[in-house]
């Protein structure tokens, strides 16, 4: 049950009846307002109380993410860009940080043709301890300079809670990858790290779990959270991963947080990318997060998905077409 409370009103009594019901509580401000969340219902469901303004009973177990309470998409805003609007938000930017001068060539080129936030590890998620593990730090000064000199935000991966404080004082936004997207630990941390999350869909996880980890991050406070979908594991193997567009639509239908999609992870293959982007913007994504690399073949991770540059011009001018036949803009 939520607890909508009324603007600047003592919660002391509601707390306490709460409590008496033998109910548990957390309370937490998100959005300009202070919420109560208590469960479970049935123990609650007659509390009435002064400093209530509304009393909703949610019906989805992740009672913050669910469009029951908020009327209205929220729309999360990295840097200046605003994801959740009619505007479809592409990122845009290679798999790993290497190096200086290839991050700004990168930076410059999906700039220009349209991009405007820059993706880029510094910290990379690795299937094998001894394939490239990103330039930690380094990289992630690397992002800030370029970032800074191109004029656009930055998306990165964090996937330590000792390293939360750190991404946040270099990055716009943090992304929490597929593999960690169950970390709830990590998730409660950068949501009290109050930044922009981008939350990674595990590739093992149902839609519903999905979204009960952006739960976790609302729930300490933090409302800025994009959903990712980026590919599930199916008994498929011609794709890296399988995207389940029908689940990226039904975590639409029952979020108001935006959605985005990851064309680049579950194609595996650079020439599927394209088609993939365009059935993730048509399906409803407010953002699309792509590969991008100015050589992608000598790339130190991920180098069979990554776009060349001159495969994201032609990828933005079709999304850009796309995203007008369906009322929409890049
Ligand atoms: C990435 O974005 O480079 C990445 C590792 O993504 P995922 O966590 O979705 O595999
Ligand atoms: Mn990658």
């Amino acid at each position: 049950m939520l607890f909508i409370v009324k603007e600047n009103h003592d919660i002391s009594s509601l707390l306490e009846k709460i409590r008496m019901a033998s109910a548990s509580y957390k309370v937490v401000d998100i959005y300009g307002k202070r919420i109560v969340i208590a469960w479970p219902d049935n123990l609650v469901e007659n509390i009435e109380d002064i400093s209530i303004d509304a009393k909703i009973r949610v019906r989805k177990p992740y009672y913050l993410v669910s469009n029951e309470w908020k009327s209205g998409k929220t729309i999360v805003n990295v840097g200046g860009v605003e994801i959740g609007g009619s505007r479809i938000v592409v990122a845009a930017g290679p798999c790993a940080v290497e190096d200086e001068d290839i991050l700004m060539e990168i930076a410059k080129a999906v700039k220009r043709a349209g991009a405007s936030i820059l993706r880029g590890g510094a910290y990379k998620p690795r299937t094998s301890p001894y394939s490239f593990q990103g330039l930690g730090e380094k990289g992630l000064k690397i992002l800030k300079r370029v970032s800074e000199a191109v004029g656009l935000p930055v998306v990165t991966e964090v996937m330590d809670t000792r390293d939360v404080e750190l991404v946040k004082s270099y990055a716009d936004m943090i992304q929490i990858g597929a593999r960690n997207s169950q970390n709830f630990t990590l998730l409660r941390e950068v949501g009290r790290a109050k930044i922009p999350v981008l939350l990674k869909r595990g590739f093992g996880m149902t839609v519903e779990e999905w979204l009960l980890a952006a739960e976790y991050i609302l729930s300490e406070g933090n409302g800025d959270v994009v959903l990712c979908e980026r590919g599930i594991r199916t008994f498929e193997k011609s794709t890296r991963f399988t995207i389940d567009i029908g689940g990226m639509v039904i975590a639409k239908m029952q979020t108001h947080l935006p959605i985005a999609a990851d064309p680049s992870h579950p194609a595996g293959n650079r020439d599927l990318v394209e088609p993939l982007a365009l059935a993730a913007i048509v399906a409803g994504a407010d953002m699309l997060i792509v590969e991008v690399h100015a050589n992608p073949s000598k790339a130190l991770s991920d180098s069979e998905q990554q776009l060349t540059v001159e495969m994201f011009e032609k990828l933005m001018k079709r999304l850009k077409a796309v995203a007008e036949a369906i009322g929409r803009s890049i």
